[in-house]
């Protein structure tokens, strides 16, 4: 078996289509070496090694080290070195790379190869001391810190008290004699903490960094990355094993990052970072200050030190030239990493950028009209999820604020919540339901868990590419980075900004386009969706099939909807009118009432209100379906349920305590969700389901007449389970609907239609179609019914569920296809056998869920009915699930 992929020196074995072999650095290393860019050669050991080496106890394949070792010493030929040699030492880095990036991972060991003996060759090859103890001591700390996993703080506090000792400010000062003391003092760290002294075998050392790339696919920090992502276990990383570059040998080498847009805003234009005489991660790390990649950038941020197309020009030009091939290349906006050895640019890595929802957008759009990609594939660029961004609000720019802070705008979105110091407690008090505000000097993959929790983050250290801001980007959460003025007490208890204090718990406002932090709670204001946001929509829709409706039951909802772009109302839920004020007094009269006379006498006041509700939401909803579901709920959902409450209900409505006392003791059950609910309530009560339809069909007459449009009632019982039960209520429902009908000397179509959320409804559509017309699948109770698992009581055992990885996703998030999804199928085919034109649709949570989406797609139903605002999404999603 083929276990090592070799590039390098104009081509490749492998490319960018291998990614689930080669993980996606190795992918697209090789396919940069083919394309003839600059690439340090190295080879990639493939993810089947790291599904190999859990599979069998972590031991590696048979015929691996041999492979490892060929591909090296090519390697070594290719540049003219050998790893372990004394006086041209090859040395290397170690890197790992899944399929998808994924902090959590084992960070890069770079200048691996370095020991006591071949630190000297390389100081005489290249005739620069200081370069070579300088990556000498690089190489110990960072192996310590990733492979031998040793306390990265000693190694720090050494520095620094070396550095105060002799005056130094920047790491640049030291020199080659000032880092041969560092380096044995880190030497002799190392052997205190480790009981044996640094590693000095360049084998050793490799295969030390092979097994810890390979080990931290499964840490826990890997682990819960993979959990918030849906990432697999068992798709693996490879290793990327490659030649180094050295950005540290003076002032004519650099390392740097680069996006060839701006990953904030869409903006085309290039947008980076770059450092002088620096090593990989520096930039990241945020240990020193990066300088801007173009002069544009530069004068853009007042910024004093030349940018990198001032200061090397000549690299500048190369880097412009790759920016192009590539963006070309795989016709995306790429994120690339680069270093500059004494003026030769070399490739490090690229991948299709990270960026905000807007700036999708923008460059998805932007992109179509420059030709580079079709109308479709611009519609697919856009993850769905990401849209919510943009749907959200930002800070009203006309409300007063009070401004504590400035830093980079890394992430936009506005946020406010409390702030807190650190990323457990920032968990825990997202769980309590607080909205938090993550305030830290720098983060680390440890706190990815602490800004999955909170609202927004603020950081003091690090640029536009720190690890803080391109986390944040990709989870949607507002950041503001690199606010120097920020000082966190040790205590952790209060920051303060110029003497300005501000306490733990004190609510803040983060506006993460603007980079600037306020005191309080700042309005916001609903974002415009104009545009690129309208321009690809439009293209979502000539794409797709289905159509989107909302779920909404008053009209300011409605109007959103259809502002949004809903084609009609997928679910009304009547039993929210119920609930307002002055009507819900009718209704316990209604629920009170001990004979059918006394009901129908509570349920005539009722009727001119429903009637008004429906008047209301036709009138929005003209010319489109509106599916109005007959009450649902169990009726003691309306009644007082405290004695306190029933004590006042009684007084303000007059009605005798003890009575309301014993009826809703009487309602009370069991297990409401199977109970006296839906069109049980029907069955027993005829006279409200009649009222309900009455008013739905004088509603529909009114506005028919009002505006000569025709609106189109799908009249929906829910809860049924057996044929019987719709063919029962479908005569009556009838006989109300054509004496309306005929009152108003009208002709209107209408609908009378069931919702499937028993699993009996579903195994017996064919009987049931025999009376609906349409079906609903509601599937957050089909969910329920078919798990068995109330949704109300799941919260205190799902999360154990999820970490034992029983279930993978929350099936309330995310549609079951392997039950409730085939149930749902076998509905579908039925139902269809039965009456060929039936309508199908979805009006659960899950209609608004992109990869339920995308299963209703493929189950062939009509439409997704979703919340308001998520119609975009569902559009979106509708569209891409087709393409
Ligand atoms: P990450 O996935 O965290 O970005 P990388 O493997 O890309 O980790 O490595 C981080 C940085 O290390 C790179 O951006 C680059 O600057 C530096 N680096 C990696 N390999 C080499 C190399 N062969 N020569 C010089 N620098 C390297
Ligand atoms: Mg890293
Ligand atoms: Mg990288």
């Amino acid at each position: 078996t083929k276990w090592v992929y070799g590039f390098g020196g104009g081509s490749a074995e492998g490319d960018a289509s291998m990614k689930n072999l080669l993980g996606g650095k190795g992918a697209n290393l090789a396919e940069m070496a083919s394309l003839g860019l600059p690439v340090p050669p190295g080879f990639t050991i493939t993810t089947d090694v790291c599904s190999e080496f859990y599979a069998n106890d972590r031991k590696y394949p048979e015929g691996l080290k041999a492979q490892v070792s060929e591909a090296l010493s090519k390697v070594g030929k290719t540049v003219g070195m050998d790893f372990g040699d004394k006086s041209k030492p090859l040395l290397v880095s170690v890197r790992s790379g899944a399929r998808a990036s994924m902090p959590g991972m084992m960070d890069t060991v770079l200048n691996l190869g370095l020991t006591d003996e071949t630190v000297d060759g390389l100081a005489k090859l290249s005739g620069d001391a200081r370069f070579a103890y300088d990556s000498y001591r690089r190489f110990i700390q960072m192996y310590s810190d990733v492979v031998l996993e040793l306390d990265h703080h000693a190694f720090e506090e050494l520095l620094e008290t070396y550095k105060e000792g002799r005056d130094y400010f920047l790491d640049t000062e030291m020199t080659a004699d000032d880092w041969v003391k560092v380096i044995a003092g880190y030497k002799k760290i190392v052997e205190e903490q480790l009981g044996r002294p640094f590693p000095q075998d360049p084998e050793e050392q490799l295969w030390g960094a092979i097994d810890a790339v390979f080990g931290s696919w499964r840490n826990d920090r890997a682990n819960t990355y993979r959990r918030l992502h849906h990432i697999p276990e068992s798709w693996g990383t490879a290793v990327n094993v490659q030649a180094m570059v050295f950005g540290n040998m003076g002032e004519t080498s650099a390392t740097g990052v680069a996006f060839t847009r701006d990953p904030s805003t869409g903006d085309n234009h290039y947008y980076g970072e770059f450092l002088i005489n620096a090593q990989g991660e520096d930039v990241v790390a945020g240990i020193r200050t990066p300088q801007t990649l173009t002069k544009r950038a530069r004068e853009a941020q007042g910024e004093d030190e030349p940018s990198m197309e001032e200061a090397m020009p000549d690299a500048y030009g190369e880097l412009v030239k790759v920016f192009e091939k590539l963006e070309n290349h795989y016709r995306d906006m790429q994120d690339i990493e680069f270093t500059i050895q004494d003026k030769k640019l070399w490739m490090l890595q690229t991948r299709n950028g990270k960026r905000t929802a807007k700036a999708a957008l923008k460059i998805a759009v932007d992109m179509c009209k420059e030709g580079l990609i079709k109308e479709n594939e611009a519609v697919c660029r856009v993850d769905p999820h990401s849209l919510d961004q943009l749907l959200h609000p930002s800070l009203d720019p006309d409300a007063p604020r009070d401004q504590v802070l400035t830093g980079l705008p890394a992430s936009p979105g506005a946020a406010s919540g409390e702030v807190v110091f650190n990323s457990d407690e920032a968990e825990r008090l997202a769980q309590e339901g607080k909205a938090v505000i993550l305030v830290r000097v720098e983060t680390s993959p440890e706190d990815i868990h602490g800004m999955h929790a909170a609202k927004g983050i603020v950081t003091a250290r690090g640029g536009m590419t720190s690890h803080a801001a391109v986390v944040a980007r990709g989870m949607g959460r507002p950041c503001v980075c690199g606010a120097g003025d920020l000082k966190i007490d040790k205590s952790e208890t209060f920051f303060t900004v110029a003497g300005r204090k501000v306490q733990k718990g004190d609510t803040v406002t983060i506006d993460g386009a603007e980079g600037r932090v306020y005191a309080g709670a700042v309005p916001t204001v609903q974002p415009e969706l104009s545009g690129d946001f309208a321009e690809l929509m439009t293209w979502a829709d000539k794409a797709r099939r289905m159509r989107v409706r909302a779920n909404a039951e008053t009209p300011h909802d409605a109007q959103v909807a259809r502002d949004f772009g809903a084609e009609g109302i997928g679910l009304c839920r009547t039993e929210h009118m119920f609930f307002e004020a002055d009507r819900i007094i009718a209704v316990r009269e209604m629920i009170l009432a001990e004979s059918k006379k006394g009901r129908e006498e509570a349920l005539a006041k009722i009727l001119p209100m429903q009637r008004s509700d429906f008047e209301k939401l036709f009138r929005v909803m003209t010319g489109l379906p509106v599916t109005i579901r007959l009450l649902d709920p169990p009726l003691h959902e309306f009644l007082p349920h405290s004695d306190e409450e029933i004590e006042e209900v009684a007084k303000s409505s007059s009605m005798d305590a003890q009575l309301l006392k014993d009826r809703a003791h009487k309602l009370k059950e069991f297990n409401p969700m199977l109970g006296h609910r839906g069109c049980r309530l029907g069955v027993s009560y005829p006279e409200i389901y009649e009222m309900q339809v009455r008013a739905i069909m004088e509603a529909a007459c009114a506005i028919k007449k009002e505006t000569g449009e025709d609106v189109t009632p799908e009249i929906m019982v829910p809860l049924v389970a057996k044929r019987e039960e719709l063919a029962l209520l479908k005569v009556r429902i009838d006989e109300i609907a054509l004496s309306v009908l005929k009152e108003n000397n009208l002709k209107l179509d209408y609908l009378i239609g069931t919702m499937i959320e028993l699993p009996r409804a579903a195994l017996t559509a064919d009987f049931i179609a025999e009376e609906a017309e349409f079906f609903s699948f509601g599937t957050n109770d089909l969910t329920q019914t078919t798990f068995g698992l109330s949704r109300d009581d799941s919260a205190s055992f799902l999360p154990d569920y999820m970490r034992q990885g029983v279930f993978e996703r929350d099936p309330f998030v995310t549609l079951d296809r392997e039950g409730v999804g085939a149930l749902v199928k076998i509905a579908v085919e039925k139902g269809r056998k039965t009456r060929p034109d039936i309508k199908l649709g979805i009006c659960g949570e899950h209609g608004g869920d992109p990869d339920s989406i995308r299963f209703v797609e493929d189950a062939g139903l009509d439409y997704v009915s979703c919340s308001p605002y998520r119609t975009p999404i569902a559009r979106l999603a509708a569209a891409q699930s087709k393409l």
